[in-house]
C-alpha cells in the first residue's frame, strides 16, 4: 500500500460533531465548492458552506438521523440528513442530479481532502462577504464536469 495524494476512488471518512453518526465514502469527491445559497447559509449559520458532491451508491452511514425536506435553488427537491442527537447535516441529497450527495467538508476527518474548484449561488451571498480567493464564480448552481453532467436524470 502507498499512501498518495487523494484521488477519486480514496477512501474517505468523517462524522458528525457529537461522533454519533460516520460514514465512509469510497468514490469522491466529485466536486468540491463554497455555496452561498440562503438554504446552505441558515442551516449552517455560517457565511457560506464548504461541500464535496460524493457519490451516493458508494456512501456507507452508521448511526441515528432523521431527515429535512425543502426545495433547493434549482427548484427541485434537496433532504438533508441529520444527526437525531446534534443535529449536524451529515448529507443533502440533491434530487437534481443522480446518486449525488453534498457533505459538508466540516465533516471529514482528513482536513486536506477538500479543495473548492468554484465558488455557487453567488447571486445569493451576502454584500459584506467578500470572495478574494480566485475561484471561479458562479451565480447559480456549478458547472459541472462531463461526468457530473452524466447524472443529470433524463
Ligand atoms: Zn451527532
Ligand atoms: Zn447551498
Amino acid at each position: 500500500m502507498t499512501d498518495s495524494n487523494p484521488t477519486p476512488d480514496t477512501q474517505i471518512s468523517g462524522g458528525c460533531r457529537c461522533g454519533q453518526c460516520r460514514f465512509t465514502v469510497s468514490r469522491g469527491p466529485l466536486f468540491a465548492g463554497y455555496c452561498h445559497c440562503n438554504a446552505c447559509r441558515q442551516r449552517s449559520s455560517a457565511p457560506c458552506t464548504g461541500f464535496m458532491m460524493m457519490d451516493e451508491p458508494s456512501f456507507e452511514l452508521v448511526g441515528e438521523t432523521d431527515s429535512y425536506r425543502e426545495t433547493g435553488g434549482s427548484g427541485a427537491p434537496i433532504e438533508h440528513k441529520r444527526c437525531s442527537k446534534c443535529g449536524s447535516t451529515i448529507y443533502t441529497k440533491l434530487y437534481v442530479l443522480k446518486n449525488i450527495l453534498a457533505v459538508p467538508e466540516v465533516l471529514l476527518d482528513d482536513k486536506n481532502l477538500f479543495q473548492p474548484q468554484q465558488h455557487v449561488w453567488v447571486s445569493a451571498k451576502q454584500d459584506w462577504f467578500e470572495i478574494n480567493d480566485g475561484l471561479m464564480q458562479q451565480p447559480g448552481p456549478p458547472k459541472l464536469s462531463e461526468e457530473l453532467m452524466a447524472r443529470l436524470p433524463r
